[in-house]
């Protein structure tokens, strides 16, 4: 039995592990286009501000890790094409020799690519490049064209267009390595994946740490900007107001990312939703013996049924679902519901499972209340305060999304993992109260906060009449 992975990162890994770890007489080859195998890509921000010394360190495993369990990695090495009816792989190496690799199994786990928006100079005929100081943010290459820029350029101003989790990461990033920094969102407020109620509060932390927030800001054009500017690069763009300028030393673009399904859909792979390659719940494509998982592929959500939702922790559970299953297993990827953190300066928000509009979209009747608590007993020293916003149905009372904000030391990321785990299997708001959480006053509360959250939306659900 042989299992070819292709792509090197989360979904990759995880399957060639899986693969592995279940049984040792299956011969695993791992097909990298790059030489950063298993590289945790979410630790980027952590590199460019100095924080994690040297960028080998973000490697969950080394080369001589992975090697050790028995797979072979092909490094620096392309696959081009899929030929499904011999079950052969084309690649081509380093050296630009092309190679045909049989398999037995294929688990394709290509990722992602930053989305390149229509902005005049970031696309098109002489669009301007990381040379030039105009960055996108996906792999360990675009990395290391960032830190050519910081290293070699010393910019003393950067603009970063886009304000996801990714573009607040990198804010925090360059403000710590001592640049002056402008955030353009053409939305009306920053981190869209939360309510706008959490994200002015994220608008405010990135302001108090000196961060020019603009929202509502389309970037139309980033050219060279003319000489004696006091920046290398110029950014124009429109507001409700009017055009407005903005002039910086670099450009950083990260305004989302996209399915990479060409070579699957070249083989012939259904493509779904945003062009992301269709997959069942074992992760088999429509291919024979071709199994998908990652930020390539359409993703099963537990409230919504199909979406597409790139993350690092799905990836890892689909890439182990595909390696299981390419080595005969019948397991099912169990759904997203979305779960994610970011830490933004000294504060942190989290969600997961759906906010109130998506809720509704989905059919169901929400409700969303806010409520706010301590972290741990207020009379112990160093108590902060947290934000929640629960959303539940109206008429079976299922909690169905939470929203956290609050300070980083505020236990906020495994606090939304409660919440995680309730809408996970199937729990009311209200059963929240019967679960039964730790408690000493320096960390917690005998009601802990998500509890008190909970407490709060049926008394509001009830009292209000909305149930
Ligand atoms: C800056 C940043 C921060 C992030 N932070 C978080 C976070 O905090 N939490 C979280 O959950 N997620 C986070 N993510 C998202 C997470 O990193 C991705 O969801 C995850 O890496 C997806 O893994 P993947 O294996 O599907 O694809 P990718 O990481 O995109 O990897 C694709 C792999 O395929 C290879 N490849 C592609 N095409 C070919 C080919 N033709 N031949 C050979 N190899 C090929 C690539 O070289 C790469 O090895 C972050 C992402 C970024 C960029």
């Amino acid at each position: 039995m042989h299992l070819v992975a292709i792509g090197g990162s989360d979904a990759g890994i995880s399957a060639a592990l899986r693969a592995r770890e279940l049984d040792l007489s299956t011969e695993v080859t791992v097909v990298v286009a790059d030489a950063y195998p298993n590289f945790s890509i979410c630790g980027i921000p952590y590199y460019v501000s100095g924080e994690v010394t040297h960028w080998r360190n973000l490697a969950h495993r080394t080369i001589a890790d992975l090697e050790a369990t028995g797979m072979e990695l092909r490094l620096d090495t392309q696959a081009r094409r899929i030929d499904v009816a011999d079950h052969k792989l084309l690649v081509t190496g380093a050296d630009g020799t092309e190679e045909l690799l049989a398999y037995d199994a294929l688990v394709v786990g290509t990722g992602a690519v930053s989305v390149r928006p229509s902005i005049d100079g970031v696309t098109g005929v002489g669009a301007l490049g990381a040379d030039d100081g105009v960055h996108l943010l996906h792999s360990m290459g675009d990395t290391f064209a960032v830190m050519r820029t910081l290293e070699e350029s010393s910019p003393a101003s950067a603009v970063i267009v886009g304000a996801g989790y990714i573009g607040l990461e990198m804010a925090e990033a360059l403000v710590t390595r001592g640049l002056s920094v402008t955030q353009l969102e053409q939305l009306p407020e920053v981190l869209p994946t939360v309510d706008p109620e959490l994200g002015t509060l994220v608008h405010k932390e990135l302001t108090d740490h000196g961060v020019d927030v603009r929202i509502g800001t389309t970037v139309k054009r980033i050219s060279l900007a003319p000489l004696g500017a006091v920046g290398r690069l110029q950014i124009d763009a429109t507001t409700a107001s009017g055009a407005v300028s903005f002039v910086a030393d670099m450009v950083l673009v990260v305004v989302g990312v996209r399915p990479d399904s060409d070579l699957a859909a070249a083989a012939g792979a259904e493509l779904g939703i945003k062009r992301a390659i269709s997959v069942d719940r074992e992760m088999h494509t429509n291919l024979p013996d071709v199994f998908a998982a990652g930020d390539c592929v359409v993703t099963y959500h537990r409230l919504l049924g199909l979406t597409y939702l790139p993350l690092g922790t799905t990836a890892h559970k689909q890439g182990r679902v595909a390696g299981e299953n390419a080595t005969g297993g019948h397991r099912e990827f169990a759904g997203s519901l979305g779960t994610q953190v970011v830490k933004v300066f000294d504060m942190a928000v989290s969600r997961t499972g759906l906010r109130d509009h998506e809720a509704k979209a989905a059919g169901y009747d929400p409700v969303t209340v806010e409520f706010e608590a301590d972290d741990h007993k207020a009379y112990y020293p160093g108590s902060h305060r947290i934000r929640m916003r629960y959303t539940g149905d109206r008429r079976s009372g299922l909690l169905l999304g939470v929203q956290l904000f609050g300070h980083r030391h505020a236990e906020v990321a495994k606090r939304i993992d409660i919440a995680a785990i309730a809408i996970f299997s199937g729990m009311t708001v209200d059963e929240i109260s019967d679960l039964d959480l730790s408690y000493t006053p320096p960390l917690g509360s005998p009601w802990d906060a998500v509890q008190g959250g909970a407490q709060a939306w049926v008394k509001s659900a009830t009292t209000n009449g909305l149930r």
